[in-house]
């Protein structure tokens, strides 16, 4: 009897895990766009908030599950553009991280153009640039994926608010032309989740989480790009 308790138990844990906002935790997040000198950093969780309301529509914008384990290169990112804010489930099964960076932009684009406040696109932007660096968003949804992936996720939550300084440690210069942002910014996507999905194949066949460390130095590959992209639109804010 007691077996069978402790067995349910396991169950609504798993259950509980399974349903955990899948992604950095919230800290985490600003942290990240706090370093990369984001003004709102402090909108930079919001949508893990929008997942509650928007379901698969906003669900599918913060992963790829890269089941045939591919090298992603950029036309992978390209292609991912289109289906920002889809959720064709059966299409789309892996979600589209990579492209909901390049959409977010254009949308920001878009509304600057049409006159109305865009800033908020700009905070998707800066999620997903951070989600872009968990390294059990890059690959397989598999059994080791869902065991540790809540464990992933909130690694450096605890004591991130202080230690901000330990993802500044871990940035460098990114550049992205004027001219070929676009182009070099999907370079810098497919480059970040290559090495983010090295590292999760690491992860899983050593069957651990992220060490503090690690986890610092994939923060600081997401504050880098952010803090490019941040760059590229600096003169227009
Ligand atoms: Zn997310």
């Amino acid at each position: 009897m007691k077996r069978l308790f402790f067995k349910i138990l396991i169950v609504f844990a798993l259950l509980f895990f399974a349903a955990q906002a899948w992604a950095w935790h919230d800290k985490t997040h600003l942290m990240i766009a706090k370093a990369a000198g984001r003004t709102s950093w402090y909108n930079a969780a919001g949508p893990d908030l929008a997942k509650i309301k928007a379901g698969n529509i906003e669900e599918y914008n913060h992963w790829y599950n890269n089941n045939a384990e591919a090298e992603v290169t950029v036309r992978m990112v390209m292609d991912q553009v289109g289906r920002y804010n889809q959720r064709n489930k059966l299409m789309d099964s892996e979600g589209h991280v990579y492209g909901a960076i390049i959409a977010s932009l254009r949308a920001y684009d878009k509304t600057v153009q049409s006159g109305k406040y865009a800033e908020y696109h700009l905070d998707y932007c800066a999620h997903y640039i951070g989600d872009l660096s968990q390294p059990l968003h890059n690959v397989p949804y598999d059994d080791y994926n869902k065991t540790w992936h809540s464990a992933t996720d909130g690694v450096v939550e605890n004591t991130i608010w202080n230690e901000m300084d330990k993802i500044t440690a871990q940035m460098y210069e990114i550049r992205l032309s004027a001219e070929d942002f676009e182009a070099d910014l999907a370079r810098e996507i497919a480059r970040i989740a290559n090495l983010s999905r090295r590292l999760g194949y690491r992860l899983r066949a050593e069957n651990r989480t992220l060490t503090k460390e690690e986890a610092f130095g994939q923060l600081g590959h997401s504050a880098s790009l952010l803090k490019a992209v941040l760059v590229h639109y600096q003169p227009r804010r």
